[in-house]
Parts: structure tokens; sequence; C-alpha cells
């Protein structure tokens, strides 16, 4: 597989661009983690290196090319990212970059390098690449891939001919989700994941779901005057209060969306009860207080003082 389904126009347009022999020479993809954006840059890299590419333009897999780069041995690739342990990519690792450049191309129709994440290029490793972005080496293609391009310096993005990488649709989602074999129910998933299917997926071989569920049942139990705010304080004390915020972000926004859309008999389903005991004012004070809590969530507060003042704002 060469891309996700909902990566293949971008597939075939760069394809294209390369049987017209004009695929620019800097490519910067930005798209959302969780999205397939590194499988499909390695699949677009593997492709340029194939000495005998498909029909569509995919690697063969079976050629010299192929089989060194999977054996991660290529002559004519590069991939710049990360080291252990660091924050961000260094000035040293552009300068063997920049040498690489430099060298003669082996047996591969091109040479290719992959930058990513682009954006964690410090200022002095970003600069270092400019020469090389303006002054193009011959028959190389430079792949950078960011989830956030706005961080990426202009000098940089200016250089670069800009490719987007989409989010998949809901329906391209579950089509892809749907011939795998899970555990927890599809619409769960994606939603918690935000629509990305990768994480989708990484979240079905989890507990996040059912922690997720949980939490649901006792801010539902909060509002309806139920259960102990202190003895639900204890249960997650330990978990991440900033996840335990956006989910209640998520559920919120989804009533309000349905709220001003007027949807009113169509929720069903995990929001139902959340949906029938509030009225939109209550729902907007509620999200707006949270708002507030969002900005101490990163101070070193008492975990459980800090879950009580959630589930209060819950409580009528
Ligand atoms: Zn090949």
């Amino acid at each position: 597989m060469n891309a996700y389904p909902w990566q293949i126009p971008v597939w075939q347009r760069l394809q294209q661009a390369k049987a017209d022999n004009h695929l620019h020479h800097a490519l910067l993809f930005s798209g959302e983690d969780g999205c397939g954006n590194e499988e499909f840059l390695a699949a677009l890299a593997n492709s340029l290196l194939c000495l005998n590419p498909d029909s569509d333009g995919g690697a063969c897999g079976q050629c010299r090319s192929c089989q060194v780069q999977a054996a991660k041995a290529h002559p004519d690739f590069m991939a710049v990212k990360l080291l252990e342990d660091k924050q961000s990519i260094l000035i040293e690792q552009i300068r063997e970059l920049n040498y690489f450049l430099g060298l003669s191309r082996s047996y591969s129709p091109r040479r290719l390098v992959i930058i990513q994440p682009a954006e964690r290029m410090n200022v002095n490793a970003a600069n270092s690449l400019l020469k090389s972005l303006e002054e193009p080496a011959p028959d190389t293609h430079i792949l950078l891939l960011t989830a956030h391009p706005g961080l990426l310096l202009p000098t940089i993005r200016s250089r670069c001919q800009a490719v987007r990488l989409p989010l998949p649709t809901h329906q391209q989602a579950l089509a892809w989700l749907q011939p795998q074999t899970l555990q927890h129910p599809i619409e769960s998933l994606l939603e918690t994941a935000l629509g990305r299917p990768l994480i989708a997926l990484a979240l079905d071989a989890t507990d996040t779901l059912s922690h997720r569920s949980q939490w649901l049942v006792h801010l539902t139990q909060c509002l309806q005057g139920q259960g102990n705010i202190t003895e639900i304080s204890a249960y997650w004390e330990k978990f991440d209060k900033v996840q335990l915020l956006d989910w209640q972000f998520t559920w919120l926004q989804t009533l309000l969306k349905q709220k001003a859309n007027g949807k009113d008999a169509i929720i069903t389903g995990e929001l139902h009860h959340l949906h029938s005991l509030l009225k939109p004012r209550r729902l907007l004070s509620i999200y707006d207080k949270l708002l507030e809590l969002k900005k101490l969530s990163t101070h070193p507060l008492n975990p459980r003082l800090f879950i009580e003042s959630m589930l209060i704002l819950w409580r009528t």
C-alpha cells in the first residue's frame, strides 16, 4: 500500500508531477498526527528511489534500491529526525545533511531526504538548511513533514512547495477502521481520537475508552445529584487531569453544536443523559469555568482538589 485512501489524490498528484518532471525539489507536507503522514512520506521516498516502480508509481519492493532501503542502508537516502533525548533537530544534523547533499548520487534515479518533525529544527539548523533549499542539488528531493507549519521559519516555508495531507472524512475513517478487529465501538474510538484513524486504532488496544466511559458515568451522577464527590475525586486522583478536562470539552462541544443545530431529538447513545439534563446556558457556564480550570491544569496543584473543582461544576 502506498497511501491511505484519504491520501490517494495527493499521491496521484505527486506521481503525475514526477512523470512530468515537475516534482519540486523541496516539498513541505503538513497534516495532523495520527493520519498516516509519516507512512505516506516513507512510501513516497521509496517510490522515488525505486528502480522499477509499479504502474501507480509505488516502489516495487524487489529491486536493489527497495531491498537496500528496507535494510535501512540506502546510500541515496537520509532521514533527519529528533535524536534520542533531544527536543530539537540540531545544526550538526543539518550540516551532516548538507555534506550528504554534496556527495554524488549512487544507483537510484534520485536522492531523497526526509526531515520530520520539521518544526523542531532550531533556528541555527533551519538557517543552515536554507542554502540547500535555495541551491538545490541535482536529482534531489527534500521532503519536510510537520503538524505545525506555522512554527517553521517563513524563509523555510517560502522555499518549499506546500502539500496539505488531509484529515480523512468521517466516512473514510469509518471505512478504514471497519475491517480491523476492534474491541471497542468504532464511533467512540473515532470521537476520542478526534477523527484521526491511526490514533483510533491505537486507542483500541488500551483501556482509555473504558476510563472515558467511567468518567462520563461519574459526571452524569454528579449532574443528577448522586455520587460522592470525595470518593469520585479519589478514584481519578492519579489520572491525567488534562485528559479528563479534554474529554469534558469534547462532550460539551458536541452538545452545544447539536443544540445550536436544533437537532434536539436525535441525541442517543452515551451523551443522552447529559443532553436531557443540561440547558444550553448551563452548558456554556460549565464550559467557561472549565476553561478557567484548564489554565491551572499545568500547575502542581493537589490533584484531588483539582478534580473536585471540576466535579463541583457539574453538581447542580
Ligand atoms: Zn523497487
